[in-house]
């Protein structure tokens, strides 16, 4: 124990605060002697013990000495050995009577009346430390002896020695230099702070110091159900034992009040306290109970809550009802809702409404999608105070549904949905919104061609569209005016290097919309365009090395091409055709994220950037192709946190895997369809950079499915078919190509539910051979396995080869996850499929499910049902599961039941599916003589062979009519293959 020094004993001394009355404990005490006390006397003649009585005339031992007549008196008395037990200071009470000196007649000069105690550290008189005690005194002395104790004075003094240190204990001496006394007792004892409990602690015994000043810190400890306020948690033990000065404290916890005798008691059933400290239990709020004692909050009752800011003294209240009185007005495209408080507000004050709007298609029943992101809320959606709300940008001639919902600071904690009011409107014709955007397709120095996105919301079927514009420097005085019947226009009889100022509306029955933005387009000035015609010239010049005529030959058939394409490529690499695809006008044409300049420019227009604060990671899915996939939430502003799958870009990717990899996202963001993986957003401004999409909590279909072997019901089956058929219906009609369908890139949600995924491009990039499944080919990699054979073939990649990859899915479904062709080669594959064989029904296949894929294998892709039609034959056999009994034969690679009328190449010819180089093309058709020949006159690519006549190859030496025919007969095929693709399809 620390024991404090005077000083702080001083600075204290002001703030002394007495608390128990001090302990005694006494270490040796004469009076309770029953036997001699055998004390040292020396010399034998000084001390001797007697027995005699105290003032009660108990019996008690006693030393006398009175050796008054004698002069030069020296005498000791030593006691027996006395034990500390730990005591630093000890108190000697002696109890003496002495008789006056001047009573004794004859002794005046030699007579004392004092004596000295002595402390002694060992047995011996003569040797050792020893300490003199005091000179004691009589207060009071007798003149007369009488052992009768009638006439005795008897004085009592106490004294202090210390500090004790050394050995258990001590010997006490009395020397007597002449004086006539008796010793009557002597008691010996310590001081010590007894244990206590203050303030909630308990403190326990503590002896005092060494010091009558000294201070001694004693640490505190909680007693039960008490808790510490302040800490440390202190008392001092002064020199008298008493405590004082208390530092800290402790209070009794939540559940607990304290009483006054320093103890913390449970609340009783019935009431709480929620803190800890003084206060006292109170009794619980309204719907509020506690069932057991020692609560330190009371539960609401059922269907009563607490809300997340509400105290735990608060009421508990409920959540409103449904707001009333809900009615709307309806202008064109938009629609102002109105209506009145709840009933009941839960007996709250923080009562706010939300809308929700759903748009549901008239032809599928009960099909409704949440269309808040794509309208306006005035003032807002959420959080609303006031009782009305204008929603803005609806479609045209549209039913809505709007549900009104009352919500206070207690929804968030039912169970139950909140109250709504729900209203049904049907939006008015309206003008088509405004085009968003041009784009410069090509220009020349006396036109350009613009081509546009239609409106976002185009109300209706767009007639056309009026393109007006004006010389920049003539202040809008001298505007033109064109119309132009689709999304796209060329602008003639322009001055060359003049900036033009464009803007486009559209028409709809309900007239024309508004202009959008003037957007600045320039003409080339003339040397401008010169010289991009002179550099095409001079390219196409310096690589024919062949004769005059050759030459001038190839070079004009190729400028006159190049002209006819300068007019459409200068600037076209920012090119983006809103072509209508054959569509009807109006439905939204997918663009491919690779004809921007900048992918960022891209991957911002078409996905929303997230903050990556709202993104948790919390495992890892699997692996993707640029790094780990994980599971992880999302919480957006003012959404709740939902689960996302978040794919991440790994660290040290080069610039173009970074741009491949977003332009998924790109992709992805371009479709909204429910059996098409939905994109949240993209983190591209800190690293990592992430795609983030909906989480399928199932995972991919095929490992899914055999998981699951043989589990689900054929009907089951076939509605997860409907799904995927669903999604790529969706897909052919935004004339986007998946040319991956296959049950690993499809995911299964909870419930059920497929959707098409993997829109990345990168495998059609990059030569990878590391995984079977896709196999190089010319300029990319295919999966054989899932591909059409026109597709491996000559790379022809339509919505009627993914029709072919859906027969395969459709299997792979069937048998649940079974590996199409089973461990064959990927080139046994591609033959059987030439010679017309397909795989067989998986066991206990609906034949109309075969059929069904059968179809979608014929060799002529224009004989392979389109996507809409798959839809509806699977509707088809949902609405009649009869159809589904009949099972197909279960026998190796059927022959197709409409084989296709086509070879893939004629029979006699070459195969070229593997010729990627005009070199491989030679050898194909053992031409290699030819070779330098070939190079030599610049002819180093497919592309130039496709154009090559006899007079071209006489002039390249091929001079024997036979190779003539050969050469001729393999190029008039590939241009058969070629007139076959269509621009937007090749990579
Ligand atoms: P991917 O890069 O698309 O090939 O993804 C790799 C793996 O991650 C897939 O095979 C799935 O198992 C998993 N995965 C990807 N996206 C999701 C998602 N949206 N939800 C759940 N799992 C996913």
């Amino acid at each position: 124990m620390a024991v404090a020094s005077p000083a702080t004993w001083a600075a204290v001394a002001l703030c002394l605060m007495s608390t128990a009355y001090a302990v005694e404990e006494t270490v040796m005490d004469t009076r309770t002697a029953t036997a001699e006390l055998g004390w040292i006397s020396f010399p034998a003649n000084g001390w001797e013990e007697v027995s005699g009585y105290d003032e009660n005339l108990n019996t008690i031992r006693t030393y006398q000495v009175c050796n008054v007549f004698e002069p030069s008196q020296n005498n000791w008395l030593l006691t027996t050995y006395v034990d500390r037990r730990a005591a630093q200071r000890v108190y000697v009470e002696i109890r003496f009577t002495v008789r006056d000196c001047a009573s004794i007649p004859s002794v005046l000069g030699s007579c004392k009346e004092t004596f000295n105690p002595v402390s002694e550290s060992d047995h011996s008189l003569s040797e050792g430390p020893r300490r003199r005690v005091d000179t004691i005194a009589a207060d009071e002395s007798f003149s007369q002896v009488d052992f009768g104790g009638r006439l005795m004075k008897v004085n009592t003094e106490v004294r202090s020695f210390g500090p004790l240190s050394r050995g258990r204990g001590f010997h006490l001496a009395f020397q007597d230099l002449g004086a006539c006394m008796s010793l009557l007792a002597v008691r010996v004892f310590y001081k010590k702070c007894p244990s206590v409990v203050q303030n909630f602690a308990f403190f326990p015994e503590t002896l005092t110091g060494a010091e009558s000043t000294s201070l001694v810190i004693a640490r505190g400890s909680c007693i039960a159900s008490a808790e510490e306020l302040d800490v440390p948690i202190k008392l001092y033990c002064n020199g008298d034992g008493e405590w004082m000065v208390p530092i800290g404290s402790c209070s009794c916890k939540a559940g607990y009040e304290p009483d006054k005798a320093n103890v913390c008691q449970a609340c009783p059933q019935g009431t709480f306290k929620s803190f800890q400290g003084a206060g006292l239990c109170q009794q619980c709020p309204p719907n509020s109970l506690s069932t057991a004692e020692a609560a330190t909050l009371c539960g609401c009752r059922n269907g009563y809550y607490r809300g997340d800011v509400d105290k735990p003294e608060d009421t508990c209240t409920s959540v409103p009802s449904a707001p009333r009185n809900l009615v709307s007005v309806v202008n064109e495209t938009s629609v102002v809702l109105e209506w009145s408080p709840p009933r009941d507000t839960g007996h709250r004050g923080d009562l706010v409404y939300n809308v929700l709007c759903r748009r549901c298609h008239s032809s599928e029943r009960r099909a409704c999608q949440s269309c808040e992101d794509s309208v306006a809320f005035s003032p807002g959606r959420r959080g609303l105070r006031g009782d009305h709300v204008e929603i803005s940008k609806l479609r045209a001639h549209t039913a809505y549904t709007f549900d009104v919902q009352a919500i206070n600071g207690v929804s968030n904690k039912s169970p139950y949905p909140a109250q709504q009011l729900s209203i049904n409107i049907t939006t008015n014709q309206a003008a088509p919104s405004l085009v968003p955007i041009m784009h410069q397709v090509s220009s020349t120095s006396r036109s350009f061609s613009l081509s546009w996105p239609p409106p976002e919301q185009p109300n209706g079927i767009i007639l056309d569209y009026e393109i007006r514009f004006y010389d920049k420097l003539s202040a809008g005085v001298n505007s033109s005016v064109v119309q132009s019947g689709g999304p796209g226009a060329v602008l003639e009889g322009l001055r060359p290097g003049t900036g033009y100022l464009v803007q486009v509306r559209a028409r709809t029955v309900a007239g024309y919309g508004a202009f959008s933005k003037e957007m600045l387009f320039h003409t080339l000035t003339d040397d401008e365009y010169k010289s991009e015609l002179g550099q095409q010239l001079s390219l196409i010049a310096g690589s024919l090395v062949c004769g005059v005529v050759i030459v001038s030959l190839v070079a004009i058939a190729i400028i006159c091409t190049r002209r006819r394409q300068l007019k459409e490529s200068v600037y076209g690499d920012k090119l983006q055709q809103y072509t209508t695809g054959g569509g009807s006008p109006g439905v939204k044409i997918y663009i491919d994220p690779f004809t921007y300049e900048d992918p960022n420019e891209a991957v911002h227009e078409f996905a929303k950037e997230i903050d990556p604060n709202c993104v948790k990671i919390e495992e890892v899915l699997g692996a993707g192709e640029f790094g780990e996939v994980y599971k992880g939430r999302l919480k957006l502003v003012g959404k709740k946190e939902f689960p996302v799958a978040i794919k991440t870009l790994k660290a040290g990717y080069s610039e173009r895997q970074r741009r491949d990899f977003l332009s998924e996202a790109s992709i992805m963001g371009q479709f909204d369809q429910p059996n098409i993986i939905r994109l949240e957003g993209v983190v591209t401004k800190s690293r990592p950079t992430m795609i983030i999409t909906e989480f399928m909590e199932n995972g991919a279909l095929d490992s899914f499915l055999r998981r699951n072997d043989g589990t689900f019901p054929v009907i089951q089956l076939v509605g997860m078919l409907r799904g995927i058929a669903s999604g790529m219906r969706y897909l052919a009609e935004m004339s986007y190509v998946h040319r991956d369908l296959a049950a690993r890139n499809i995911l299964v949600n909870s419930n059920l539910v497929c959707k098409v995924s993997d829109f990345g491009l990168s495998r059609y990039l990059e030569e990878d051979a590391s995984d079977p499944t896709y196999t190089s080919s010319l300029g990319g990699k295919i999966p054989v396995r899932w591909t059409a054979p026109e597709a491996i073939a000559y790379r022809k990649f339509t919505s009627a080869s993914d029709v072919w990859s859906y027969g395969i899915v459709t299997w792979e479904v069937m048998s649940y996850g079974e590996r199409p062709y089973w461990d064959m080669s990927n080139q046994d594959v591609i033959n059987a499929i030439e010679q017309d064989f397909r795989l067989p029904a998986p066991m206990d296949c609906p034949l109309v499910l075969h059929q069904l894929m059968l179809d979608c294998w014929q060799k002529d892709r224009n004989a392979r049902p389109k996507f809409p039609d798959l839809v509806s034959m699977l509707d088809k056999m949902i609405r009649n599961p009869g159809s589904l009994k009949t099972v197909a034969s279960h026998e190796l690679f059927l022959p197709p039941s409409r084989p296709s009328p086509h070879a893939l190449l004629d029979r006699g010819a070459p195969d070229l599916s593997s010729v990627s180089s005009v070199e491989d093309w030679l050898s194909a058709l053992k031409m290699t003589q030819y070779r330098d020949s070939f190079v030599g006159s610049g002819i180093n690519s497919l592309s130039l062979i496709t154009q090559l006549t006899t007079e071209d190859l006489q002039r390249l030496g091929v001079s024997l009519a036979g190779h003539q025919k050969k050469i001729l007969t393999s190029v008039q095929s590939m241009r058969d293959h070629i007139d076959d693709q269509s621009p937007t399809e090749s990579l």
